[in-house]
């Protein structure tokens, strides 16, 4: 707009400044076109020159003698400087009305005299004078009126210029104000171009944000299929909890109503805790009692007891034999063994006499008695030790008679042929575990030595070191507690660990059997357990040892036929043997002094023979006939001791 504005008024300024330059020349010239135009108009007609015209004299002859002059164009000029002449005057040029008068003159005068016709000559001059002075004054009027329109055109000129000027000044403002358009148009234009710059690099981010609105898209609809997916898995959770809240519901209920019989049965249960505290105390001083009781009881059977057992014929026996010829049991009374030989009669041949041995024993087993049968006589001697008794048990009778048997079972142990050793065990441990109940904690160690030759040998060593001295020491005087140096005391908290441990001495004592020739049959092992129980609660202790010998072969050897390590071995076996007898005779009869020192095994065992222990003796028999002699000393042997009384025995308790 601005720019066609500008176009606009620089065409008008132009055509104004050239019409101002016409005028300015017009107006420099009128008086002397005036006057020359005559001459000029003249000349022009005769010269057929072209020469401008001047306003005044355009005004009265241009169409005239522009016609004259330059034919249609200079005609069309003419007429259109007149238009612009009169459109600034205002008024009509006549110059058309008068001008074809002056050329009538001219061409009247254009007649030639001859020239001897001077007065005619003169007369035309002086006619064409007269022409000529009217037409001076016509013009000299017409020049003054030209004059006045000369001076009018100077003032409109002036009025003009000053329009000029203001057009000027307009203009001069109106092209600052371009400038400054201009200027503001670059300023826009390289805004322009930073916004496009900043066009194309918002272009590359709306690209990117495009796609990123494309993934985002993707990422919305995955979303919506999510949320819907979320949305179901919302509705179902919603009615699970619904209904889980429901359940809650009633579960608080019942729990109130729980909690409510939980209080009744709290107060119940403080109640019960009362009644048990005193049941308990009832219970201790039953137990005690019980002990006491049992004590009693034992005392009553004698603190040794002696159990004789006859094993049966073994397959290898049984050639001829149906049954046991020599050996009777009573069939009403379980305590009776009545050995019987018959013999040559000294009066005549053909008859024999019997001999009968009948002896009573705290109990008789036969034959067919099986190990749980033999056991159920010996496990309350077997409680004693967990109640603070020394006990002994040990298995007396020749070799081959079923001593191994009784004690440890047979090689090939079964569940139901182990023996009294861990039967003892399984009992001592199952016992233990239900008198925890009663705050009773024990701990138990286990030992297993031979003594062989008055040699103690450790069954828990496979490998014995060389020159290992066994010695038997007192612990200390007030307890009188012995302790074998060397000797290997395990600490055992299982049965298993002690059933082991009768395994691994089982298979040592086979090994040295090979070796030395039925080397077990000569020697006395001896298991020992020894019980340390304590009740944290009524702070009572119990110490107590457990023994359980299988001792050597009690068989006489035939002295006169026997030599070197034989005879040794006989002379060791019957030393031993012979001392436990008379420790136990000594015990009987009361003797102030006890010979347990006279053999490692009395020694060993002296806190189980004294009156401070239960001793109980198997003394087993064989039921061959061959063996009759040693059965009858067995017997006999057993039967000495079965006579003896130890005194009371007392638990050693704190
Ligand atoms: P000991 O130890 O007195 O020398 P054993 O215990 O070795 O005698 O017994 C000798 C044999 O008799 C063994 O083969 C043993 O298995 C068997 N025997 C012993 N007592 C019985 C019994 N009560 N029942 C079955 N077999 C027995
Ligand atoms: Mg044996």
């Amino acid at each position: 707009m601005a720019k066609a504005q500008i176009c606009d008024l620089q065409q008008h300024l132009e055509v104004t400044q050239n019409l101002a330059k016409k005028r300015k020349n017009d107006s420099m010239e009128p008086a002397v076109v005036v006057k020359k135009s005559v001459c000029s108009a003249a000349s022009a007609s005769s010269k057929g020159v072209s020469s401008r015209p001047s306003i005044g004299v355009r005004s009265q002859y241009g169409v005239g003698l522009a016609r004259a002059i330059h034919g249609t164009e200079a005609r069309s000029r003419a007429v259109n400087c007149a238009a612009t002449v009169a459109g600034v005057i205002g008024k009509k040029p006549r110059v058309a009305v008068t001008a074809p008068s002056i050329v009538q003159t001219a061409a009247v005068g254009s007649k030639k005299r001859p020239a001897w016709d001077l007065k005619g000559q003169l007369s035309d001059m002086k006619v064409q004078l007269g022409n000529m002075k009217t037409r001076v004054c016509e013009y000299t009027s017409k020049l003054e009126m030209s004059e006045l329109q000369s001076r009018q055109l100077h003032e409109s000129m002036d009025q003009r210029d000053k329009q000029l000027d203001a057009a000027r000044a307009h203009i001069n403002e109106l092209q600052s104000n371009l400038k400054a358009v201009e200027l503001l148009l670059k300023d826009r234009e390289v805004e322009l171009a930073k916004c496009q710059d900043e066009n194309t690099a918002m272009q590359g981010v709306l690209e990117v944000r495009e796609t990123e609105i494309e993934r985002l898209t993707g990422e919305v609809t995955e979303l919506k299929t999510s949320r819907s997916v979320l949305q179901s898995n919302y509705l179902t959770l919603s009615t699970q909890a619904e209904n889980t809240e429901n359940k809650l519901k009633m579960k608080e209920m019942e729990l109130t109503q729980k909690v409510t019989c939980i209080e009744e049965q709290q107060s119940t249960i403080a109640e019960q805790r009362d009644m048990i505290v005193e049941r308990d105390e009832r219970l201790h001083c039953a137990e005690q009692e019980r002990r006491r009781l049992h004590n009693t009881v034992q005392e009553l059977k004698g603190n040794i007891r002696v159990i004789c057992r006859v094993r049966p014929l073994l397959d290898s026996e049984r050639e001829g034999l149906s049954e046991i010829q020599n050996v009777q049991f009573s069939a009403s009374d379980e305590k009776v063994i009545i050995l019987t030989k018959s013999e040559e009669s000294h009066t005549g041949h053909d008859r024999k006499d019997e001999f009968k041995y009948d002896f009573s024993f705290d109990h008789v087993f036969q034959p067919i008695a099986t190990q749980k049968d033999v056991f159920e006589d010996i496990s309350q001697l077997v409680q004693s030790a967990l109640d603070g008794y020394n006990v002994c048990i040990f298995a007396y009778g020749q070799t081959g008679s079923g001593k191994t048997f009784t004690m440890e079972g047979p090689d090939d142990m079964t569940c139901d042929t182990k023996g009294m050793i861990p039967r003892a065990v399984d009992q001592i441990f199952s016992t233990a575990q239900e008198l925890k109940t009663m705050g009773w904690t024990y701990k138990f160690t286990a030992s297993f030595l031979e003594i062989y030759n008055e040699t103690i040998r450790d069954l828990l060593v496979t490998k014995p070191e060389k020159n290992v001295e066994y010695e038997i020491k007192l612990l200390n005087n007030k307890s009188k507690q012995l302790h074998v140096t060397n000797l290997k005391y395990v600490t055992v908290t299982m049965k298993d660990q002690v059933h082991n441990l009768i395994a691994m001495a089982k298979a040592n004592r086979s090994v040295a059997k090979t070796a030395a020739n039925d080397h077990s049959s000569r020697s006395h092992s001896v298991f020992q357990l020894q019980i340390e129980g304590s009740n944290s609660d009524r702070d009572l202790q119990c110490t107590s040892t457990l023994s359980l010998v299988d001792l050597a072969g009690s068989e006489r050897l035939d002295k006169s036929q026997s030599k070197g390590d034989r005879l040794r071995e006989a002379q060791a076996i019957n030393t031993s043997l012979s001392c436990l007898g008379h420790v136990i005779m000594s015990l009987s009869s009361k003797e102030s002094h006890i010979p347990y020192r006279n053999s490692k095994l009395t020694y060993l065992l002296q806190n189980n023979l004294g009156g401070n222990s239960k001793t109980l003796m198997f003394v087993n028999l064989s039921p061959l006939e061959e063996n009759f002699s040693e059965s009858l000393n067995s017997l006999r042997f057993a039967n000495k001791v079965n006579n003896c009384v130890i005194g009371t025995a007392q638990v050693n308790r704190k």
